[in-house]
């Protein structure tokens, strides 16, 4: 039985990322940058005015106050080409180019306008209100580093740098397998002994979000024939292949019978943590299968700790694995030492309180949790108020 840390590391040194692509900046959430995105322009691209107001140069405001300019002229956003002339005031409004020869701003509110003359009783400070060419980014530095995940704030500078598309790496393929005689569709008919698929939606909808399309194989039952003949195509076509229960050793196991018929070169299957302890890896040629166990629990779970890594180390994500983060027990934590524990535990004013049914066929305890509580494998628990490595699922 391996390691926990060993075995993601085993997956995840054999990820190289998958090739480029360009998308358009409206399709790009959640996509990963295939490389530095480097400005281009100036950001901002021209000094302009933060306010309504008026645009004057700092130097005309000599002596005491107050000081009256005329107004010698008008700059609205998207105008260009102003000049002020020297001992003049031009009206402003927020994001107009600052007409040449002006140099600050001060806002209409503590401006006295009467006719064509405008009134100022304290001097403006040199620049004030004037946001500069270049002052959030320049010309030529990196915007955005190679393996960040675009998210929607991500997007909005990208599109202020003018950039129509980015270069991001493709999305990974996976195709979904679940096996079981006793599975059918949520909401079909049941017979006597039937569960619904529960797995098959939730492991999709979690790859999704790591960023793979998805396709979810038809289901096929504890049968060598049958789920062989599933591989085959699944394999010859995707980047990840991920395959739910019958990985384990009972006598209708067949999963891990049926990947070594097809070639694929399992690696390990095992891992010493709980639950999850059934866990096959393997790989045929490029395509890496990971070998999920049935429980809904654990199914999840290995998704999360070593799917979903796998997949964004594929799209070169730079932060492809979570971080923990350390949180407070509400109570005490009992373990027998062997296995890293994950415990389900929902975080109520800022303390981990451990959900009462840990079965790893409970699927209440992932719905209704916030954090994964990890108690080390040589560790006999914890106490009550003790400070304990926890992952968050919203970052799984
Ligand atoms: P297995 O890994 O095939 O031995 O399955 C372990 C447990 O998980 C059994 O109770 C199965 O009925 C259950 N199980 C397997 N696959 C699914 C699934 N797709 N949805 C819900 N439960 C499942
Ligand atoms: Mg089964």
């Amino acid at each position: 039985m391996l390691d926990f840390e060993l075995a993601r590391q085993r997956i995840l040194a054999e990820v190289k990322p998958l090739a480029r692509e360009f998308v358009s900046v409206d399709e790009a959430d959640g996509r990963v940058l295939s490389e530095d995105l480097r400005s281009s322009v100036d950001l901002p691209p021209f000094d302009y005015s933060a306010m309504d107001g008026y645009a004057l140069r700092a130097a005309d405001f000599g002596g005491t106050g107050p000081w009256q300019l005329p107004v010698s002229a008008e700059q609205r956003a998207g105008g260009s080409g102003l000049a002020l002339a020297a001992g003049t005031a031009a009206r402003i409004f927020t994001g107009a180019p600052l007409p040449d020869g002006a140099d600050s701003v001060v806002m209409q509110e503590d401006a006295e306008r009467a006719g064509s003359d405008v009134t100022f009783r304290v001097a403006p400070k040199r620049g004030q209100h004037v946001r500069r060419r270049g002052e959030d980014l320049a010309s030529g530095a990196i915007a955005l580093g190679r393996g960040t995940r675009l998210n929607p704030f991500r997007l909005g500078l990208a599109a202020a740098l003018d950039c129509a598309t980015l270069p991001v790496t493709r999305r990974p393929r996976v195709a979904l397998l679940c096996t079981g005689d006793e599975l059918r569709d949520a909401g079909s008919a049941a017979r006597p002994g039937s569960i619904p698929d529960s797995n098959g939606p939730s492991l999709a909808a979690l790859a999704r979000r790591a960023g793979a399309d998805v396709r979810r194989l038809p289901r096929t039952g504890d049968d060598l024939a049958e789920t062989r003949k599933a591989l085959q195509s699944a394999l010859a076509e995707c980047d990840v292949l991920l395959t739910v229960g019958g990985v384990s050793v009972g006598d209708h196991d067949v999963v891990k019978a049926a990947l070594a018929a097809e070639g694929v070169n399992i690696d390990f299957w095992k891992v010493k943590i709980k639950p999850g302890k059934p866990l096959a890896f393997g790989k045929r040629e490029s395509a890496f299968v990971l070998g999920l166990p049935g429980n809904p629990v654990s199914a999840q779970l290995t998704l999360c700790l070593f799917g979903l890594p796998l997949l964004r180390a594929l799209q070169g994500d730079n932060a492809a694995v979570p971080r923990a983060v350390e949180v407070k027990l509400a109570s005490a934590i009992a373990q027998k030492p062997g296995r890293l524990g994950f415990y389900r535990a929902r975080l109520v004013d800022g303390v981990a309180v451990v959900h009462e049914n840990q079965a790893s066929g409970a699927p209440t305890s992932m719905a209704q949790a916030d954090l994964l509580v990890m108690i080390p494998e040589d560790s006999g628990g914890a106490a009550a108020g003790a400070t304990v490595s926890a992952l968050r699922l919203d970052d799984l």
